[in-house]
């Protein structure tokens, strides 16, 4: 297939890579970013977008998103497929919706999970909102991409599991710190903390795969000094969009609405920047009540 892929940073470099690799033709275009091997450069977005039959775009956000598509959307052929795979807020999403949509192209929003090691591996799981024809047009790329697509839905509805699925992770990664944290206080040894709640009820990802005490359960960050893994700073991201979504929605979402305002505080007025999300159990073990 002829794919234009905009957007080469951490996550859209090794995912143009592996579509390559797969025996694609693939155009690639970024600001910054080096080309992927592989890929051949393209001198503007709307030059890669040009002939392709399939667009990715993979980039910081919403506004980024709606600018690169105002220039892409123009230079595509009829009946080409504009598939988003960033994480974006939900109105972005069904913008981008309507705005392919007028001009004759197929579109997806198609968030991702499973972060730069996925994205490498070619085991990102993608979650998508559309048509049937666009997912199916896509399908065979997201095979090579990933390890599994969910067709979630019409417009949006991709970016709406994603930020849905995080806002639960955002939740059960605090609840799992903070539990972590009182029974260290408790005198309960982090190991035995480890062998009753991932096989009970306060059971989660968050602590079966993702054990933010380092030396107990799987490996994780916090055996790395909490080095991302998925930084804080992408959780605070995605925490933001939900709570977006949940105002735009009028949905009552006080956890999510705390779990956001603990990132910021973490990201913005602590040490979180840059370190993995799993390091809110290191904040909670410093801290005192009140
Ligand atoms: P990144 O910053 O590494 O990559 C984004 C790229 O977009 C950069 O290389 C930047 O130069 C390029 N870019 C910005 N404006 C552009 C423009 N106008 N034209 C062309 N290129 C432009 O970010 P990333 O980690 O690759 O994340 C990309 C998206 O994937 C984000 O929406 C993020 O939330 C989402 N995501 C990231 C992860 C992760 O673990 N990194 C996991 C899941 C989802």
């Amino acid at each position: 297939m002829k794919i234009g892929f905009i957007g080469l940073g951490n996550m859209g470099g090794p995912m143009a890579a592996n579509l390559a690799r797969a025996g694609h033709a693939v155009r690639g275009f970024d600001l910054r970013a080096p080309l992927p091997e592989g890929v051949a450069g393209a001198a503007s977005a709307a030059d890669a977008a040009a002939e392709a039959e399939v667009v990715i775009t993979m980039l910081p956000d919403g506004a980024i998103l709606r600018a690169v598509a105002a220039e892409v959307i123009p230079a595509m052929a009829r009946g080409a497929v504009l598939c988003d795979c960033s994480t974006v807020d939900v109105a972005s999403a069904r913008w981008l919706h309507e705005a392919g949509a007028a001009a004759g192209l197929g579109v997806l929003d198609a968030p991702v999970s499973g972060g730069v090691g996925g994205a490498a591996a070619g085991t990102l799981t993608f979650m998508a909102g559309g048509t049937e024809a666009a997912f199916a047009t896509v399908a065979p790329l997201f095979e090579v991409m990933g390890r599994k697509a969910v067709h979630c839905g019409g417009a949006g509805a991709g970016q709406a599991a994603k930020i849905c699925n995080n806002m639960i992770l955002g939740v059960t990664m605090i609840a799992t710190c903070e539990a972590f944290a009182l029974a260290d206080r408790l005198g309960l040894a982090r190991q035995k903390m480890f062998d009753v709640v991932s096989t009970s009820s306060g059971q989660s990802w968050s602590i079966t795969a993702y054990c933010p005490a380092p030396g107990v359960g799987p490996q994780s960050p916090a055996d790395n000094g909490y080095r991302p893994g998925f930084a804080a700073d992408l959780m605070l991201k995605d925490l933001r969009l939900s709570q977006a979504a949940a105002a735009g929605a009028d949905a009552d979402t006080p956890m999510g609405a705390l779990a956001a305002e603990l990132y910021r505080r973490f990201v913005e007025d602590e040490d979180g920047a840059g370190r993995d999300f799993s390091a809110m159990l290191p904040r909670f073990e410093g801290r005192s009540r009140g």
